[in-house]
């Protein structure tokens, strides 16, 4: 079923920047507080890098997209490993997401008001603005429009748009966001669920076995000295998936596939 949709509620964006200019600290409030009480040791997960200075999440495919592309571009984009599981069963630290560091606040991508790797796949976090997360995933707030969208000043019409309701609302985006914005940010909570599940299943199988509650600062140091893998290559190197079975999943991820599935039932 479609939802009529006036032409100024629908998203255009107008390439101000802005989203590019401000990459440090944009998480919304509900999330932060839960990552300043648990991300610093007591989960399976570590953060790795201090709440000010991280920027958004790389997966760990995208970053290794991310290092090949800022050479072709000749962009030295400070890439640096964010969370990580260190895994006393083999002593590595599993890096599940990177982050561009940047003292500026801006990503090192943007110049002159543009990303010069606008032709590329780009990553997640750059195809979802002007969303934070989709209405999918479960964050505890009642409200599930709270913290749904970032600081953009395209979405003065659109926000006070919404209509109530589930699944008008999954309607509503659907059509609001021709950008594919609103997909993108759907596949991305997939991916984190996905990663999450997979994260529990490994330590169910005890393929890792993750340190957690050791002293933050002994945690870091040991993450630091050690071997480091990638989390998808990790995947392989257990056994847990082939190498067939990880680049179809990461195709499928860059895809959409399942965020369209997911979004076809509310149509
Ligand atoms: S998504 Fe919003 S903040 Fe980002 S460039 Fe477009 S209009 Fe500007
Ligand atoms: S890579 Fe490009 S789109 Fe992504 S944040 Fe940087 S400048 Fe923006």
């Amino acid at each position: 079923m479609l939802i009529p949709i006036q032409p100024e509620t629908k998203f255009q964006c107008s390439a101000c920047g802005s989203c590019c200019s401000h990459i440090r600290g944009i998480i919304p409030k509900v999330d932060a507080e839960f990552m300043k009480e648990y991300a610093f040791g007591k989960l399976p997960v570590v953060q790795l890098a201090p709440f000010e200075q991280m920027t958004f999440p790389l997966w760990d495919w995208e970053a290794k997209r991310f290092m090949q592309w800022q050479k072709e571009v000749n962009i030295d984009a400070n890439i640096k490993p964010l969370r990580a599981i260190y895994d006393l069963k083999s002593n590595k630290a599993i890096i599940l997401t990177y982050f561009m560091d940047s003292k500026t606040d801006a990503c090192h991508f943007l110049k002159d008001n543009k990303c010069s790797i606008y032709h590329t796949k780009r990553a997640y976090v750059c195809r979802l603005f002007p969303f934070n997360r989709s209405p999918f995933i479960k964050t505890g707030i009642e409200n599930v429009k709270e913290g749904m969208f970032g600081n953009c000043g395209a979405m003065e019409k659109i926000i006070p748009a919404l209509p109530e309701g589930f699944s008008n609302m999954v309607r509503f985006l659907n059509e609001a966001f021709p950008d594919g914005s609103f997909l993108n940010a759907v596949q991305n909570d997939i991916v984190i669920e996905w990663a999450n599940r997979t994260i529990i299943d490994l330590m169910r199988k005890k393929i890792i076995k993750p340190a957690i509650n050791y002293p933050y600062n002994f945690l870091l140091k040991r993450i630091e000295s050690s071997e480091k893998v990638d989390f998808t290559d990790f995947l392989v190197e257990s056994g847990h998936l082939t190498l067939k079975e990880k680049e179809d999943l990461i195709r499928c991820f860059d895809n959409n596939a399942q965020a369209q599935e997911k979004v076809k039932q509310y149509l």
